[in-house]
């Protein structure tokens, strides 16, 4: 079976809804294919013994590309703020720094606070350490204190999914002074799903979402692509299509693709570029409060724990009445490279007994490693691909292909902005086409 469609996007994960929703609004007919059974990719929710259990991200950043996308597309952002949103759990005490920031944080761990702060002050102004220099080695520099490295490295931990020795400081300083940092943030009350739905919604005005439908070919001739083969209820189907926006990761996109159509530059970034980051995820229903703070709190010294969120303090719809619901993230050693698995989930649990008291009558809903082919970031920041595949028509977005220095759904977010404003620069606005 053959159709035809204005645009093909490989993957509903934020970078893919992204891009759907912003060409199907412009009027190019748009079809969404997933190979899984929800929207959402790596961020996306599942049900567990009756809570409502994020399988990814929880935090969504205001502003930015991500906010200016659901306005443009007429969705709507179910976004609840938690007061005090970010605080830090250290030594049993918290410490929330809301107003002081960098500076009441660090003035309270070191006398070398004013050091590190010019040190911003300076990446603020454009004066970066150049790519090589790692957030450690960078850090060493200016202090030896040990929490201090602790905080910095559950920060890498928490925003980048890696350990401070693997993420280049140019990309810590430039996410900290340049970009939103998380700032402002909130959570669905839906679960994170929730705020793809409404994308969705907006997609399904003019397109489709094929869910479980997984592409199997993107078809290219002399250097264009011209279609995608997909699984659907166990048909092949092939969609004929001058433009495919891939949310599947650069491997995969030059695996549905053939490494022969693909300029021999870019197979060899793709084999030798990407970085995969690794993070564990652990989902925790406590009867007792485990913490107070209502948003989510970054530890100090710990084995592999780097940060938890307290989900049912602003969502309590998440939880049946009575529960509390925590999802608790740890990163392994090391998350760019090779690890056990088991080993480094034990670790996390041993950080959480450590941290309260309480953990033993908390029950666990679901402990996920993310790695391999489904990790926490596709390629770490600074180690990110362009969104250009050396084929006309065919792109990349997502977190393999973010701006320097950016993270998190809202990096996904952008690397669709650019996709789509290249994209709809060079085409005349189209009329709405209808379904396919
Ligand atoms: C544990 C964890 C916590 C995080 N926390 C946060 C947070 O709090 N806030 C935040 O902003 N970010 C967070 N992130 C980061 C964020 O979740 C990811 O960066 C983002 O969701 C990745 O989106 P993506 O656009 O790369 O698409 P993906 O999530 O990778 O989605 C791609 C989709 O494409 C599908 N696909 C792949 N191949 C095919 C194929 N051949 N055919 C059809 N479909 C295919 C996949 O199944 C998937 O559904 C977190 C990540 C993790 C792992």
């Amino acid at each position: 079976m053959t159709v035809r469609a204005d645009a093909v996007v490989i993957g509903a994960g934020a970078g893919g809804l992204c891009a759907a929703a912003t060409l199907s609004h412009a009027g190019l007919h748009t079809i969404v294919v997933d190979d899984k059974g929800r929207i959402g990719g790596r961020a996306s929710t599942e049900q567990i013994d009756g809570f409502t259990v994020n399988i990814g991200a929880i935090a969504i950043e205001l502003g930015g590309a991500f906010e200016e996308t659901f306005n443009t597309v007429g969705a709507p952002l179910d976004i609840r703020v938690p007061e005090p949103a970010s605080s830090f759990f250290i030594d049993g005490k918290l410490i929330d720094v809301g107003r002081g920031g960098w500076s009441l944080l660090l003035g309270q761990l070191t006398k070398q606070a004013s050091r590190i702060l010019e040190k911003f002050a300076d990446a603020r102004s454009g004066n970066l350490p150049d790519g090589r220099q790692s957030t450690e080695d960078w850090l060493k520099s200016y202090t030896s204190n040990a929490s201090v490295h602790a905080i910095f490295r559950n920060l890498c931990a928490a925003i980048f999914a890696c350990n401070a020795n693997e993420l280049p400081a140019r990309a810590f300083l430039t996410y900290f002074t340049s970009k939103g940092a998380f700032k402002r943030f909130g959570f669905c009350p839906q679960g994170t799903i929730g705020v793809w739905n409404a994308l969705g919604t907006a997609i399904r005005r003019n397109g489709d979402i094929w869910l479980s439908t997984p592409a199997v070919q993107i078809h290219t001739a002399d250097g264009r692509v011209e279609g995608v083969t997909v699984m659907r209820d166990g048909q092949r189907v092939r969609i004929d299509t001058d433009l495919v926006i891939s949310n599947a990761g650069p491997k995969a996109t030059v695996a549905l693709g053939g490494e022969t159509a693909f300029p021999p530059a870019y197979v060899a970034q793709v084999r030798s570029g990407l970085r995969p980051a690794a993070n564990i995820v652990i989902n925790i229903a406590s009867r007792e409060p485990l913490i107070s703070h209502p948003g989510i709190v970054t530890f100090g010294k710990t084995r592999r724990l780097c940060n938890m969120a307290n989900l049912t303090a602003t969502c309590p719809e998440l939880a049946p009445p009575g529960w509390h619901l925590y999802v608790a993230y740890a990163v392994p050693i090391p998350a760019l490279g090779d690890f056990d698995s088991e080993a480094e989930v034990e670790l996390a649990l041993t950080d959480l007994r450590e941290q309260f008291s309480n953990f033993a009558q908390a029950k666990i809903l679901s402990t996920r490693v993310m790695r391999d082919d489904w990790p926490a970031q596709r390629s770490c920041a600074g180690y990110d691909l362009p969104r250009e595949t050396g084929i006309d028509g065919l792109w990349c977005v997502g977190d393999a292909v973010k701006q320097y220095g950016n993270g998190g759904t809202q990096a996904c977010a952008e690397t669709a902005k650019i996709v789509t404003d290249a994209i709809l620069a060079q085409r005349p606005r189209m009329p709405q086409t209808g379904r396919v």
